[in-house]
């Protein structure tokens, strides 16, 4: 068998409109055979999930909030049953070692490093493109469901283009401006951010109904739209609330098989999936929001995976864009973590602060939102900080917590540690082992290059017109098929 690498530009720069000049994606192509038909694992649907801020420690936190502990054993989850990998994260030589979230979802969606605060832009500020917008060059049905406005770091940069992930509103006009041959880029957006899209200067909102599009301001209203929809459902004035504030406690979820519903075509789907709040929980080091909506996540997950089993010519992905908070499970030099004082929570604990300055008894009305029976000693401290400002009440009410866990924190901000990388489904072994976060845009890019077929002339340097140029050819003796590890070495 002959695999041969083909460097591909993906988009010629007529193709899409872009605000500010015109950048090339390129990836490496590797056609499976001469004939070019699709080859085994290449999945007819992708959908790549962002746990933003999710690093192993929570992970490892979240088996032991779920645990059962009248068992010997702690019990595994379903993010045991679909880790294949770890994933470096580091952005662009200029940034450092620690990246941002910008910079990392223009490396998961484009495949190309950046600097910290990049949305679809390389180092010089150029556009690069997305999978997403590749995707839909090739026909597919292409969307997100976030859990953060929509304009947002990581769904923005499978999007937009824009030197700054600040510029929230000029995002949500890329949303509408930047298309792929005339098309959207995007034909399901769910998650929040009506103030960027229902402006004074510009109606974005609008221009997307004109355009066709279904548009949902609740979550039931989104159940009424129709199966195969074009849909802009925008639950919230910026964000999405809190999970533990949240009327449903599964909207990731939720967002997620109702996304899922309008993009299932025969050309296949590539969906974007965000748990975009984990990294807030981490910034705010709450170690309450960061368990519950990990548990939001890890719904979503068992509905991928049974959807998957229904589904088996269907990918899904899982990785973090870098860990924040650097959590700890256990602190202080007490080996000890008690996660069952956060299990009967009725409200965040950013809710529970800001409404216990309301309160004639503030420290009993804190043990009945965090449904735990508080000694004297706890409801007096509790007590003597509601006259405080929201700031000071919110540090009491999660140090409480912290302390009630056992749960420790080193930073405010993100850590530089490797992320776990999840995979399951049709291809998923591709993404085993020590990868980079932009292995994973190049791979996704491979896969939608081999679902159509590719055709090659007989002297196997002439590929399609969007082909460049034939870079490497090497032979390779297994007959099995495809290598799916990086390094051939691992294969033989
Ligand atoms: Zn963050």
């Amino acid at each position: 068998m002959i695999k041969q690498f083909v460097r591909t530009s993906l988009l010629s720069c007529a193709s899409i409109a872009v605000l500010a000049g015109c950048g090339i994606t390129e990836s490496i192509t590797e056609s499976a055979s001469a004939t070019g038909t699709q080859t085994k694992g290449v999945p007819k649907n992708i959908i790549m999930v962002v746990a933003d801020g999710m690093g192993p420690a929570y992970t490892t936190a979240y088996r032991n909030y779920v645990d059962d502990p009248s068992t010997p054993e702690v019990e595994t989850v379903v993010f045991d049953e679909i880790l294949v990998g770890n994933a470096s994260t580091y952005p662009a030589r200029v940034s450092g070692y620690v990246t941002d979230s910008a910079a990392a979802a223009t490396a998961l969606a484009t495949g190309v490093k950046s600097y910290n605060g990049a949305i679809g832009v390389d180092v010089n500020k150029q556009p690069v493109n997305s999978v997403m917008h590749h995707a839909k060059s090739k026909g597919m049905r292409t969307g997100l469901a976030v859990t953060s406005q929509i304009v947002h770091a990581t769904p923005a940069s499978y999007i937009a283009h824009n030197e700054s992930r600040k510029n929230y509103n000029e995002i949500a006009e890329d949303f509408f401006d930047v298309r792929v041959e005339g098309k959207f880029v995007a034909d399901v957006m769910l998650g929040g951010g009506t103030s960027y899209f229902e402006r004074d200067d510009r109606d974005i909102l609008a221009q997307f109904i004109d355009a066709g599009y279904e548009y949902a301001d609740s979550y039931n209203r989104l159940a009424s739209v129709p199966a195969g929809s074009n849909v802009l459902g925008l639950f919230a004035p910026v964000a999405l609330p809190a999970v533990l504030d949240d009327k449903r406690k599964n909207r990731l979820e939720y967002l997620t098989q109702h996304a899922i519903k309008h993009l299932e075509n025969d050309n296949g789907f590539f969906l974007l999936v965000e748990a975009s709040q984990v990294d807030w929980a981490g910034h705010a080091n709450d170690i309450a929001s960061a368990m519950a909506e990990m548990h939001d996540l890890a719904l979503t997950m068992e509905y991928l995976r049974d959807y998957v089993k229904a589904n088996p010519d269907t990918l899904v992905i899982l990785t973090a864009d870098h860990s924040t908070g650097g959590l700890t499970i256990g602190a202080n030099g007490d080996y000890r973590w008690s996660p069952e004082h956060l299990k009967s929570m009725s409200a965040s604990v950013m809710t529970i602060a800001l409404e216990m300055a309301n309160e004639d008894n503030p420290g009993e009305f804190v043990a009945q939102k965090l449904g735990l029976s508080l000694s004297e000693e706890e409801l007096a401290t509790l007590d003597s900080v509601s006259n405080q400002d929201d700031e000071t009440r919110f540090m009491a009410v999660k140090t409480f917590l912290d302390t009630k866990t056992n749960t420790g924190w080193t930073t405010g901000g993100h850590t530089g540690v490797d992320v776990e990388v999840f995979a399951f489904g049709s291809g998923y072994q591709s993404f085993t082992g020590q990868i980079d976060n932009t292995d994973i845009a190049k791979t996704i890019f491979s896969f939608i290059d081999k679902k159509q077929p590719v055709i090659i002339d007989s002297d196997s340097n002439k590929v399609s017109e969007k082909v460049s140029t034939n870079i490497e050819l090497t032979s390779d003796e297994d007959d099995d098929g495809l290598c799916d590890f990086k390094e051939d070495w691992r294969c033989n």
